[in-house]
C-alpha cells in the first residue's frame, strides 16, 4: 500500500502548493532603496501592448538615489540605450533569479571604467553586455548605483524587475520578497459582459457600475442579458499604503458557490508574452479612450497563460434561471473585494451583417485588393474580425502608391505581418522604396524589399499603408565653427535631421578612431576627455536613414 499513500501524500502537496503563493523564490529581499517603500507602479500594470513587467518604486521625484543590490550576488549584464531601460544592470542570485534596475544613472566608477572600455571596444554607445560571473561581486545591502530617468521614462524613479535567471520570466517582486505596506483593498468599479459567440471586436460591452453595499460590491441595475454564452470583463485598481496611483489588480477568480469558474493570476509573465496583453483587455474599449477592461475568460486565441487552470472555460451559460456569481479580486498582499451579482436571461438580439473578407483567429489569413496583400500568421489575432480596405488616390510626387486605409484599424496584432504593395508608377529607384504606415497621427517607416508582388516590409500595428520613395539624405550640423579649439570637457554636439525622421545609424569617427557620441533625441554629444590626443583633427560624421540615403559631415578642429 505503500504507491497509494505516497500518491496520497503528493497529490496533496501538489494542492498545497497551487493554492499557495507560487514560485516563491527568495523569501527576504532587502528593498531596493534607502527611504520608505512606496509604489509608483505594481507588477502587471496595464501599459500599451505590455503588462508592466516589475515595481516601479518612488524615489520622491528625485534622481541619485543610492540603489542597493536586495540579496547577494554578481553583476551578470549591463544595457545601454536611449529608449526603454535607459542605463539598466542585472544581479543575478544564487536562488536562481535575477534582479533588473532600469532608467539609472551611475554605476559603480569600476562599473562605469568596464562599460566604457566595452563600448570603445564594440565601437557603440548602445549595448548589451554580458558580465562575467566573477568581476563584479555584490553583497545584500551595497550600492550598486544611482536611480535616474534614462530611457523611457516619464520621472524620475527606479524600474525594478525579478526574473528567473533561467527562463527571463518576471514574476511579481511583491509575493517573492519585497515587501511594500499594503492595507488597501481592489476597488472594483465595473463589470462588463460580453456574447461569446461573437467576435469581441464586433459588440460593445454591456457596462455595469458597481457599488459598494456592507462588505462587497454589487450591481447597480440588474444584469438582464440577451445571450447565452457569456464572458465576464471587470473594471478594477488598487493602491499601496499612501500612494495614490491606482494600479493593477493581483488576481481575479469568478465563484460559483464553491466552483472556480474562470480568472487571472498576475505572477509570472514572459517577455515573449507580454503583449498578449492585447488579448486579455478589451482593446477597443481602451483604443476608443475607455478604461482598462480584463476578461475573466479566456480569450479565443491566447498564448501561455495568466489564466491557469481554467483552459476551456471561456463563458458562463446564461440560462432562463437567476444564476448568482461572485468575483473575488485580490491584489498581492491577498487584501481582498468581492463582487456579487446575479445574471438572467432576457430578450433576444439583433444579428447586425458585418462587410468585409473574415479574418479568422488561430489560421493564416491572407487578405488581397487592387495592389496591396497582406498575409497574417495564424498567432497574429486573438478574436476574428472582418477586414476592408479602403483606396485612395495620391498625388504627392514622394507618394508611389495609392493610400491603403485598413478598416477597422483598431484590431491588435500580435505577431508581426507582411504588407507587400505594387507601386503605381514606373520611374522608380527601387532602392529608396519606403513603406508609411500612419494610425491615430503616428507614423512608422519601414525600408521596403521587393517580394515578388510588390515592395514588402513587416509591421505589427493596422492602419493606413503607402509606399513612397525617400531620395533625400540626412542633414548634419556641427556645434563648432570648422578650425574651432577644443579642450578637455568641451562639448562636441551634433544635430541630425531626416526628411521622415528616420534614422537608421550614426557614426562619428576621429582621423579613423571611434568616438562614443550619445544620443540624445536628435542630437549626439561627445564631452572631449582622453580618447582624443592633443593635435589637429578631421572629424567625420555618417549618418543614414531607413532608405539607405547617406550623408558624410567633415569638422576640422583642433584639440589643446
Ligand atoms: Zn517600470
Amino acid at each position: 500500500m505503500r504507491k497509494p499513500f505516497f500518491f496520497f501524500i503528493s497529490s496533496l502537496l501538489a494542492a498545497l502548493i497551487t493554492t499557495a503563493q507560487p514560485t516563491q523564490r527568495s523569501s527576504d529581499l532587502m528593498y531596493p532603496l534607502l527611504i520608505k517603500p512606496k509604489l509608483n507602479a505594481s507588477f502587471g500594470k496595464m501599459r500599451p501592448n505590455h503588462f508592466h513587467m516589475g515595481l516601479d518604486l518612488s524615489t520622491e521625484a528625485k534622481e541619485n538615489l543610492p540603489v542597493q543590490a536586495p540579496a547577494d550576488g554578481y553583476i551578470a549584464r549591463i544595457k545601454i540605450e536611449s529608449g526603454g531601460f535607459g542605463r539598466a544592470i542585472y544581479i543575478n542570485h544564487p536562488n536562481g533569479t535575477t534582479t533588473v534596475y532600469a532608467h539609472m544613472n551611475r554605476f559603480l566608477p569600476a562599473v562605469e571604467t568596464y562599460l566604457e572600455k566595452k563600448q570603445y571596444e564594440q565601437e557603440s554607445w548602445k549595448i548589451d553586455l554580458s558580465v562575467p560571473a566573477g568581476l563584479f561581486r555584490v553583497k545584500r545591502g551595497q550600492i550598486i548605483g544611482y536611480s535616474g530617468n534614462t530611457g523611457s521614462s516619464e520621472g524620475p524613479h527606479l524600474h525594478f524587475e525579478l526574473r528567473d535567471t533561467k527562463t527571463e520570466h518576471c514574476l511579481n517582486p511583491l509575493t517573492n520578497g519585497i515587501s511594500v505596506e499594503d492595507h488597501v483593498s481592489p476597488e472594483p468599479k465595473q463589470l462588463a459582459f460580453y456574447d461569446y459567440d461573437k467576435s469581441i471586436y464586433e459588440q460593445v460591452p454591456m457596462l455595469i457600475a458597481l457599488i459598494k453595499k456592507g462588505d462587497s460590491y454589487v450591481p447597480a441595475s440588474p444584469i438582464d442579458l440577451p445571450f447565452e454564452k457569456v464572458a465576464v470583463g471587470i473594471v478594477a485598481s488598487d493602491r499601496s499604503d499612501g500612494s495614490y496611483n491606482p494600479n493593477g489588480i493581483y488576481r481575479a477568480l469568478l465563484k460559483q458557490g464553491e466552483q472556480k469558474l474562470a480568472g487571472f493570476t498576475l505572477e509570472n509573465i514572459s517577455y515573449d508574452f507580454t503583449r498578449n496583453i492585447n488579448g486579455h483587455i478589451d482593446y477597443v474599449h481602451r483604443y476608443k479612450g475607455g478604461n482598462y477592461i480584463q476578461l475573466l475568460h479566456r480569450p479565443k486565441f491566447f498564448q501561455e497563460d495568466i489564466y491557469a487552470g481554467f483552459a476551456g472555460k471561456s463563458f458562463l451559460l446564461n440560462t432562463n434561471n437567476i444564476e448568482r456569481y461572485e468575483i473575488h479580486i485580490a491584489d498581492a498582499h491577498q487584501n481582498t473585494s468581492v463582487i456579487a451579482f446575479s445574471i438572467r436571461k432576457s430578450g433576444s438580439q439583433i444579428k447586425k451583417i458585418w462587410s468585409g473578407q473574415p479574418i479568422v483567429y488561430s489560421q493564416k489569413n491572407t487578405y488581397q485588393v487592387d495592389g496591396i496583400k497582406f498575409h497574417f500568421s495564424p498567432d497574429a489575432f486573438y478574436d476574428g474580425f472582418h477586414m476592408q480596405v479602403l483606396t485612395i488616390a495620391s498625388n504627392d510626387f514622394e507618394e508611389k502608391s495609392k493610400s491603403y486605409q485598413v478598416q477597422p484599424d483598431y484590431i491588435p496584432v500580435n505577431s508581426s505581418f507582411r504588407v507587400s504593395i505594387q507601386s503605381s508608377q514606373s520611374n522608380l529607384d527601387t532602392s529608396k522604396l519606403l513603406i508609411r504606415k500612419t494610425i491615430k497621427h503616428k507614423i512608422e517607416i519601414k525600408k521596403a524589399v521587393y517580394d515578388g508582388f510588390g515592395f514588402s516590409a513587416m509591421f505589427r500595428e493596422l492602419g493606413a499603408f503607402q509606399l513612397i520613395e525617400d531620395r533625400e539624405s540626412p542633414l548634419v550640423q556641427f556645434n563648432l565653427q570648422k578650425g574651432a579649439l577644443v579642450k578637455s570637457g568641451t562639448l562636441i554636439s551634433i544635430t541630425v535631421s531626416d526628411n521622415n525622421k528616420s534614422i537608421k545609424s550614426f557614426e562619428a569617427r576621429c582621423n579613423g578612431k571611434w568616438l562614443m557620441f550619445k544620443p540624445t533625441g536628435t542630437r549626439y554629444q561627445y564631452q572631449v576627455d582622453d580618447h582624443l590626443p592633443i593635435g589637429e583633427h578631421l572629424l567625420t560624421a555618417v549618418v543614414v536613414d531607413e532608405a539607405g540615403n547617406k550623408t558624410v559631415a567633415q569638422l576640422p578642429f583642433k584639440r589643446l
